[in-house]
């Protein structure tokens, strides 16, 4: 791009139209490309093992590729790689590799969707920068797609500023055979060490891909697991069941009737020697989870069955069957049992039947049997009527069977409720008293052997494979699963835990939770891409199992590609010593054509590494990646290379909106890079969040940024002209702007240790450069000389700091500077603490609001002042601002009353009674704003400085009183009531 049209795009976005004719326009796409060719050239993210250095070992999660980097990677990359500039400038031999992940169905429901002409697919496509063309291309194949959008991704991030050693990429599956390798090595020693057994579970099922579906090989539903409901087992009197599911079975004894929905089909199933009534859907559910499943062809209306009695097995009640349009067919067996005392739908169904018997009549039912429909209590709730499901059904006024938000949160309340505090009544027989909790395991051990009792399967909540099919849960017999339940196993995992650095600490929490809740995983599927499982090739290892150690990959994937070491070079007993130790390298000779040195290289890299220092991902990967990802560990490796640190982010906005590909508003980073140029893209994205707060993406918000970079190019222009003069004028500017940077350096350093980039971003550019902004207008107003030596060394110091967040100006600022060195591997800037004086930038604060508000006033009253009198408040109001303040971070609240009650029982304060109200008034408005208020001179600090608020406003005469003085004097004594403490009362004139 021209600088013509550059500036053209730069004055849409930023900076005013006329301030950028003036200036001399970055062209940020050039000064991009320069650093990073100069980067590459020099190697400079290159890294090898080096004894005398320490080393960082950062990584990002690999990510699949089905597509380009788009804003939301962008936000969890940019943090990860500006840690690793962080680090860089601290001193630390740090490597950051990035892989990439081919593995399992994403890919292959891409090419699926393609295949159908899946608009949404092909849009997204050409919202990459594809053509037709390109898109057609994509019939070669999946391993085409994975390697096309592995090269995109390797660009973007390249143009991004990405500080990567390449050297060490590579992609999953069979398209890198030394890394299906180590994904053998890595289960085989799973299995011999009885981390993976085989076994019958329950699974989140993809009947169209025949194989279990992993959280990522969903489309929808990433953390969804599988649920057991209980189907009790009513008869007809022609002997088929009825087969009710629920989750509360010690309800049974409070089933007034059963619910159907009238608008669609049922089938009669054979179920062993039994014929259960099901809905299609649950039929088909129930063949992938019992033996010995028959599904007629032809189904039948439930017509036939309402107003029809079925037996209660276990009371031996009879009730009747009944319509209702909320069951659903799709969930469940398709068939409720009503209990309405303890179920807010069932009470608001029998209700809304009972007020409009024609919803049963409609259906050739008897309007005589809704009298018979008596809740019956069964749980007695502390807090609650006899009819819990009544009481939630008024709190949340809810009037029909379809109001489907309401119920879902009276039914949460209730079930919580009950289930906790509720106790059997008598009407459970043996159960009486028996808390529900208890009850509900023995009584489902009870119907079992009764055989009146079985379970159904089901998702809990709605999961779509990626290849777009709902899934549903199958019992799997003899398939391969990780043992996450295993108990010891979890002890070592929460050993790991313990000893971890988490950013933010929060998410500790959140991965102990995990640990605990985790059972056994199927670790293989058949369909999509993979790594076969070396003893059971139908199978390939799934896509959140191949992911867990490649860190440890990382290390020797130099000397791998490098060296183009083949698969077969390595069998168990290499990657056995590389990892572990085992064995002595020497005696691998007859077992490998490797040469020795190759493998003590590898092995040495690998320990130099190893363990993992950081991983930084979005905090949705905590439930399975990451803590996969310390299961995989703590299983293969020694103690001391167990991971050591894991960050996490929150989610992405764009301008304030959640990303969705309806709003359209799922940004590629790649265009962003090219409209803003890749350091603003990184700031702002970076610095817009920390924690687990989601990042905001705003346009508007870059223009501040721009600013900032315009001020360290100007300064850097600005210094050359300057002389270095031997005794330069060292002043209160001076000793402000070395205290203001050096405070922001000091702050940004512990916020970039804590991935706090928000902070880190505040800090550097509000107030580091900002505080050099202000030096110099400072000395353009008031025609001072500048200290050359001073100003150097802050404006190096902030572009060192800041390098992290902006990595390519600032390498361009540097050396315009006359640096020949790297700023991306200089040292972090050390703090001179004795220059860092809190109360010199308080006092610069308070001056500098004081000429905010006379400039207001000015504003507001259209003049220019000739004379500007400053009523500085009473010593009263300080002193008795100091007391409340300290008081109220004491955590004794502000009441106007007491404190009005202690200032009168003053003498001296009884006398200006009115004032004191006044006063306690204001402070009551904004108590907490005045947190940490000091008493200071303001007079003295206003005095000193009283010149320079008069050059900035005209020359105009500044007067500095206090508002004692001020009483005495009729003109001024109304205005001088208004001053308060911080906050002078202001005449102009
Ligand atoms: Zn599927």
């Amino acid at each position: 791009m021209d600088n013509q049209k550059k500036a053209q795009e730069n004055s849409k976005d930023g900076a005013a139209p006329a301030q950028a004719e003036e200036k001399k326009l970055i062209d940020f796409a050039a000064i991009d490309s320069k650093w990073q060719q100069e980067w590459q050239k020099a190697k400079l993210f290159e890294s090898n093992p080096d004894e005398k250095r320490q080393k960082f070992f950062i990584t990002f999660p690999y990510p699949y590729v089905n597509g380009a980097p788009h804003v939301g990677h962008t936000y969890s990359f940019l943090r990860t790689d500006s840690e690793a500039r962080y680090k860089r400038l601290k001193g630390y031999n740090v490597l950051f590799p990035q892989g990439f992940h081919a593995t399992g169905e994403p890919i292959f429901g891409t090419l699926e969707r393609l295949q159908k002409g899946d608009q949404n697919q092909i849009d997204t496509f050409k919202k990459y920068g594809l053509s037709d063309e390109q898109i057609k291309e994509f019939a070669k194949g999946p391993e085409f797609v994975a390697r096309f959008w592995m090269g995109k991704w390797t660009e973007h991030l390249k143009q991004a500023g990405a500080s990567i050693d390449w050297r060490r990429s590579f992609i999953t599956t069979q398209m890198t055979p030394t890394y299906s390798r180590f994904i053998e090595w890595q289960f085989n020693l799973l299995r011999r060490k009885g981390y993976v057994v085989q076994g019958t579970h329950p699974v989140v099922w993809c009947a169209h891909d025949q194989s279990p579906t992993g959280d990522h090989d969903r489309y929808k539903g990433e953390g969804e697991s599988t649920q057991e409901f209980y189907v009790i087992k009513f008869t007809l009197e022609d002997g088929r069941i009825i087969a009710p599911a629920t989750l509360r079975p010690e309800t049974i004894f409070g089933v007034t009737c059963m619910f159907l929905n009238p608008d669609t089909t049922y089938y009669n199933v054979r179920v062993g020697a039994d014929t259960w009534i099901l809905s299609a859907d649950a039929a088909k559910k129930l063949a992938d989870q019992k033996k010995d499943v028959k599904i007629p062809k032809e189904g039948f209306s439930p017509r036939e069955l309402f107003g029809k009695k079925c037996k209660n097995p276990v009371t031996g009640t009879e009730v009747v069957i009944l319509p209702a349009t909320f069951v659903k067919t799709d969930h469940a067996t398709g068939i409720v049992m009503s209990v309405p005392a303890h179920a807010p739908a069932d009470w608001a169904t029998e209700e809304e039947l009972k007020k409009n018997p024609k919803m049963v009549t409609e259906y050739g039912v008897d309007a005589a049997v809704l009298s018979s429909l008596k809740p019956v209590a069964v749980i007695k709730v502390p807090g609650y009527s006899e009819f819990p499901a009544k009481d939630a059904c008024d709190k949340f006024k809810i009037k029909s069977q379809n109001d489907e938000k309401k119920l879902e949160d009276a039914k949460h309340e209730i079930y919580k409720k009950e289930h906790y505090e509720g106790t059997m009544l008598a009407i459970s027989g043996k159960y009486e008293n028996m808390k529900v909790d208890d009850c509900k395991d023995q009584l489902v051990k009870d119907l079992r052997a009764e055989k009146k009792l079985d379970s159904f399967w089901e998702t809990t909540g709605e999961v779509v494979c990626r290849c777009m099919n709902k899934c549903h849960v199958k019992i799997l017999e003899n398939q391969w699963f990780l043992k996450f339940s295993d108990l010891e196993w979890k002890a070592d995992v929460k050993e790991c835990i313990g000893q971890m650095r988490m950013i933010p600490e929060d998410v500790r929490q959140q991965f102990l939770n995990c640990v605990d809740w985790l059972e056994n995983k199927a670790c293989a599927r058949r369909s999509g891409m993979g790594t076969p499982l070396p003893w059971d090739p139908e199978w390939k290892v799934e896509t959140l199992s191949d992911s867990v150690i490649y860190m440890a990959y990382y290390t020797i994937a130099r000397a791998i590609n490098e060296k183009k070491v083949e698969a077969k070079q390595l069998p168990d007993a290499v990657f056995d010593y590389i990892f572990l130790g085992i064995g002595d390298h020497k005696e691998l000779k007859s077992i490998t054509t490797l040469s020795d040195k190759t493998i003590a290289e590898m092995r040495k890299e690998f320990l130099y590494y190893y363990p993992l220092d950081l991983r930084n991902s979005g905090v949705d990967l905590v439930q399975n990646h990451l803590t996969f990802m310390l299961f995989h560990h703590t299983a293969i490796f020694g103690k001391e290379h167990w991971p050591k640190g894991i960050s996490v982010n929150g989610y992405v906005n764009v301008e304030g909106e959640k990303m969705s590909k309806s709003k359209g508003n799922i940004i590629p980073m790649s265009d962003l890079v090219q409209k803003y140029g890749a350091d603003l893209v990184r700031i702002n994205i970076v610095a817009s969040s920390e924690g687990l707060s989601d990042a905001d993406w705003k346009t508007d918000a870059i223009k501040s940024y721009r600013r900032a970079i315009e001020v360290l190019f100007e300064t850097a222009e600005l210094l050359e002209t300057l002389p270095n003069t031997p005794k330069p004028i060292y002043g209160r500017p001076e000793e402000l702007l070395e205290s203001k940077v050096n405070s922001a350096i000091k702050i940004a350093d512990l916020a970039y240790d804590n991935m706090r980039f928000r902070q880190a971003g505040f800090e550097l550019v509000q107030n580091g450069i900002g505080a050099i902004k202000s030096y110099r207008q400072h000395k353009e107003s008031t025609g001072e000389k500048y200290n050359q030596k001073v100003l150097r060394a802050c404006l190096e110091k902030i572009v060192i700091a800041v390098a992290p967040l902006l990595p390519h100006v600032t390498e361009e600022v540097w050396h315009k500077m006359g640096n020949q060195t790297f700023a991306s591997t200089e040292k972090y800037p050390a703090v001179e603490e004795d220059k860092i004086k809190p109360e010199l930038a308080a006092q610069e604060d308070y001056v500098q609001a004081v000429e905010e508000d006379i400039r207001k006033i000015a504003d507001v009253a259209k003049i220019s002042p000739k004379k500007i009198t400053l009523i500085v408040s009473a010593k009263w109001k300080q002193e008795e601002l100091e007391k409340i303040a300290s008081d109220v971070s004491a955590g004794k609240p502000f009441a106007f009353d007491v404190k009005m009650k202690e200032l009168m029982a003053k003498d001296d304060l009884k006398k200006v009674a009115p004032q004191v109200s006044g006063f306690l008034m204001s402070v009551g408005k904004k108590v907490h704003s005045f947190s940490g208020y000091k008493k200071s001179d303001e007079s003295a600090i206003l005095e000193s400085k009283s010149a320079g608020i008069g050059k900035k406003f005209g020359e105009a005469t500044v007067k500095v009183v206090s508002e004692e003085d001020a009483a005495k004097d009729a003109a001024l004594s109304k205005k001088a009531e208004k001053a308060m403490p911080g906050k002078p009362a202001i005449l102009l004139e």
